[in-house]
């Protein structure tokens, strides 16, 4: 499929922004990371549901240790009022006690999802969560907490393609485009 010099995603217009050959480069480059540092520890990834499936796909492919892997998706619900919004994974198959888990997310934006499932993953008891993410807008983050593989760091823009969509649609290009500027 060819790059579109303009897109347009549910009325919304959109313009190229990151080739899939960069996010292949990174992804090589995030999958060498993770070979190394997960070397004898049969991690066990849990891309979160939908936005990862394309990312998720492409990241553990390029693993070649041995690893298992469980697509979760996340459920919020009002917590109380000192906690907020509280997220909680939801279709979780295995047993995360004493686990090595790496939680792989498209992108973090505030940071409030990652940070209440963090938060929730604690009662499991798994020996280690670490964060893989393709895209992290840190200006907008509001949570404290460290993500340690990712892709592209991001200004305040919103994209889509590549898994991440805007009302349902998009997630199927295999670039990523932001959204148009005035
Ligand atoms: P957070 O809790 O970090 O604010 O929210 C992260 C979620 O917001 C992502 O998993 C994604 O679903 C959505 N999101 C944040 N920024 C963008 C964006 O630029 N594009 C799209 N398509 N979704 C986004």
């Amino acid at each position: 499929m060819e790059t579109q010099t303009k897109l347009n995603v549910a009325g919304l217009d959109f313009v190229p922004y990151i080739s899939h050959k960069e996010i292949a480069q990174r992804i090589e480059h995030l999958g060498t990371e993770l070979n190394r540092d997960y070397e004898g520890l049969s991690p066990l990834f849990l891309p979160i549901l939908n936005g990862s499936f394309m990312f998720a796909a492409d990241l553990i492919r390029q693993i070649c240790i041995p690893c298992q892997v469980s697509f979760v998706k996340t459920a919020s619900y009002e917590g109380t009022q000192s906690t907020g919004k509280v997220s909680q994974l939801i279709g979780l198959e295995q047993d995360l006690e004493g686990r090595h888990i790496v939680l792989v997310e498209d992108i973090v934006d505030t940071g409030l999802t990652i940070a209440s499932l963090l938060r929730g993953l604690e009662n499991f008891r798994p020996a280690s969560v670490k964060i893989a993410t393709l895209f992290v807008k840190p200006e907008a983050l509001k949570e404290d907490f460290e993500i340690h593989y990712r892709g592209f760091d991001i200004p305040n823009k919103f994209i889509v393609g590549y898994g991440l969509d805007y009302e349902g649609f998009g997630r199927n290009y295999r670039d990523v485009y932001c959204l148009a500027e005035d």
